[in-house]
């Protein structure tokens, strides 16, 4: 609890005793000064204990030209009640007084609620790495600010310690707890050679990495920055809120007017009858509580800050409030084949020479994957990265120069001062090399010198663990339609398909031909229906920016695709686009659930109170009422632990 909330309850108490003391005495008139219009003074001094800071913003409001406030209707509520009250030498001062305190009881738990989970979620959150050890000369460890490690610089990271930046482990062997940026609870165990991520919490080992990155583009970084962005893109929802929040309270507040003056002008000269002044007026100032639209103005940005952060537990980052809406509104997902339903890391499973021989000589063979090792050093394509790693040897970058990678081709360059192509057919094609056509199941890499051409290796990708029950979770969740996008060969990508049991697949495209596929779809979607793409960002980033959302593959992605996309799955699980679209679902039935609720129960207390059959304290207790359950409510859209997969969908270790 915070200093002022701690005021704050305690000025509740204290009130409320006074309230107590005061309701219980059987004649007040036995005080000294009690005699002064039924005690009014007594009733007074609690009054301002419980509520100056109310009166205080209500008058600031006033002199800022923001008059109608949910404050303002509370004041007026209040002091009508107790001018009603002295007019009427009723001496019922107490119902004023429990309208504040109420109202104030609301606001306490509010506050207290909305701290409570928002620390919740920055805690969950809480990966932000203070600092960085380096090694000085005499080997000892200095910790410095992460923002001064240059890349390259060697760091240690001591068990129990986050890694601040991201690198590659030179040795050490630990298991690191990646909780906080997947979601997901097992170790991962670590060693030598191999990329770690920034974010994540060595648990057993010293370790010592060399960073790649600098702090500023290191994983950790990247994450806060977007969950600290999220909060400032508003959904269509919230706005919804904070417009009609500017034209309800004035509206509520003529009406009042209204009810406290024309019933009894009409009872009076129209009908000739009593006009029953304080009788209207007591509605009107009634209708005033009843109608006071805090529930809402609290729990729809809550809920959406829940969903947000209930995503990020669960390794889902989610840009905004208006991406959840448009999540929850998903009906076609289109997939990229590469990096997204595959693993991408290709494994070398045959290499043929010139004539599609099955068994070139060894030299051939060293020849041929040198030559498309050196030709794809530089890029960062799945295929890129298989094939550096199944040669092994380190690159002499002198050998190569003039290195051009055409999306969806592959790739040319100068290598010991020959042109060489390697890629697909359509850069064969494009470079004029009569090649043979592999029959081989695998994306095929075809490799041509000064025209020449030189043979092929046939790589195999493996469909990753959760693929198929990833694409069977959208379909029970009621995406009506899956598609597949891939540049690679139709053999390869119609294979895929049907093992995943995809509903479409289009092949052999181009980046550009992914985009017009996508505005395709889009213009043959229904209007509220929406489309998202998910992809690695490698050859297909305009497509993600084009999709109503775009989902990025966080771990292999490029970071092109985490600054493109709406969405970041952290750790490639395609199982997670399903998750991701049942928590936006889940937070989006939560806030139209409070919508519903405060405006149903609100209406009815306002019939009733226009009527006369509700008093004020029906009226505070429905508004605290509704806004404690709007609020504990809304709570629930960070707790999207449980959403129940099928049994199919059961995740396995
Ligand atoms: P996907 O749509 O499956 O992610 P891409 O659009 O990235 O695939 O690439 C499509 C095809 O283009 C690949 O299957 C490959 O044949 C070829 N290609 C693209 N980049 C490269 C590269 N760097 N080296 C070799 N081939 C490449
Ligand atoms: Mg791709």
């Amino acid at each position: 609890m915070t200093k002022k909330q701690r005021t704050m309850l305690l000025r509740i108490i204290v009130a409320a005793v006074l309230t107590a003391v005061l309701a219980l005495l059987p004649d007040v008139s036995i005080l000294p000064l009690g005699g002064v219009e039924q005690g009014i003074l007594y009733y007074l001094v609690v009054y301002a204990i419980i509520g100056y800071d109310i009166l205080r913003k209500s008058l600031l409001g006033i002199r800022n030209g923001r008059v109608f406030d949910e404050n303002f209707l509370m004041v007026v509520a209040t002091i009508g009640a107790f001018s009603l009250a002295l007019y009427e030498q009723s001496g019922d001062y107490l119902e004023a007084i429990a309208v504040m305190l109420f109202y104030q009881v609301g606001e306490f738990f509010q506050s207290y609620a909305v701290g409570k989970s928002r620390k919740n979620i920055t805690e969950l959150m809480d990966i932000r790495p203070d600092y960085a050890n380096i090694e000085d000369e005499d080997g000892n460890l200095e910790r410095v600010d992460p923002d001064d490690v240059e890349v390259g610089q060697i760091i240690v990271v001591q068990p129990g310690e986050k890694v601040p930046i991201d690198g590659i482990v030179v040795s050490g062997r630990s298991s690191l707890n990646t909780a906080a940026l997947t979601g997901e609870s097992l170790p991962r165990e670590i060693g030598e050679g191999q990329e770690i991520v920034s974010g994540s919490i060595n648990m057993t080992g010293v370790l010592r990495i060399e960073t790649t990155k600098e702090f500023d583009e290191s994983t950790v970084s990247k994450i806060l920055e977007l969950v600290e962005d999220s909060a400032s893109h508003k959904s269509k929802s919230e706005d919804f809120i904070a417009r009609f929040a500017r034209v309800y309270t004035p509206a509520v507040c003529y009406s009042a007017l209204a009810l406290a003056v024309l019933p009894p002008l009409v009872l009076m000269l129209v009908m000739g009858a009593e006009p029953a002044w304080q009788t209207w007026i007591y509605r009107a100032l009634t209708f005033l509580v009843i109608s006071c639209p805090c529930a809402l103005v609290v729990s729809i940005p809550l809920s959406f800050f829940a969903g947000i952060g209930g995503a990020s537990r669960n390794g889902v980052l989610v840009k905004g409030a208006n991406i959840l809406e448009t999540l929850s509104k998903v009906k076609t997902v289109v997939l990229d084949k590469t990096g997204t339903l595959t693993l991408g890391v290709f494994e070398v499973t045959a290499m043929h020479g010139p004539h599609c021989e099955e068994n070139p000589s060894e030299e051939a063979r060293a020849a041929l994957l040198e030559m498309a090792a050196l030709a794809e050093c530089a890029s960062s394509h799945p295929i890129a990265k298989s094939l550096l790693r199944a040669y092994g040897k380190g690159i002499d970058h002198g050998r190569v120069s003039n290195i051009e990678e055409i999306g969806g081709h592959g790739i040319t360059a100068i290598i010991d001062g020959q042109k060489v192509a390697v890629g697909n057919e359509k850069l064969m094609r494009q470079v004029g090399v009569d090649f043979c056509h592999c029959h081989t199941a695998g994306t095929i890499v075809h490799v041509a010198c000064e025209g020449t051409y030189m043979g092929h290796i046939v790589l195999g990708d493996i469909v990753k663990p959760h693929a198929a029950e990833a694409i069977a979770a959208l379909h029970e969740s009621g995406v009506v339609r899956t598609i597949m996008l891939t540049g690679d060969a139709k053999t390869v990508a119609e294979q895929v398909a049907a093992k995943l049991r995809l509903d479409e697949v289009y092949s052999e495209l181009l980046p550009a031909d992914k985009v017009q596929r996508v505005e395709e779809l889009l213009a043959s979607c229904g209007k509220s229906d929406k489309l998202a793409f998910v992809g690695d960002g490698i050859n297909d980033a305009p497509v993600l920016t084009r999709a109503d959302v775009g989902i990025a593959m966080g771990g292999v992605g490029s970071d092109a695709a985490i600054e493109a996309a709406d969405v970041v799955l952290m750790d490639d699980d395609p199982l997670k686009i399903d998750k991701a679209i049942r928590i936006s679902r889940h937070t989006l039935r939560i806030v139209w659930q409070n919508i519903i609720m405060a405006l149903g129960i609100k209406g009815a207390c306002l019939v009733l109170g226009a009527f006369g059959i509700a008093n004020m304290w029906l009226a505070i207790f429905a508004d605290v009422g509704v806004m404690i359950l709007a609020v504990l409510n809304a709570i629930r859209a960070m707790y999207v632990k449980n959403l129940g997969y099928s049994r199919n969908c059961v995740k396995t270790h």
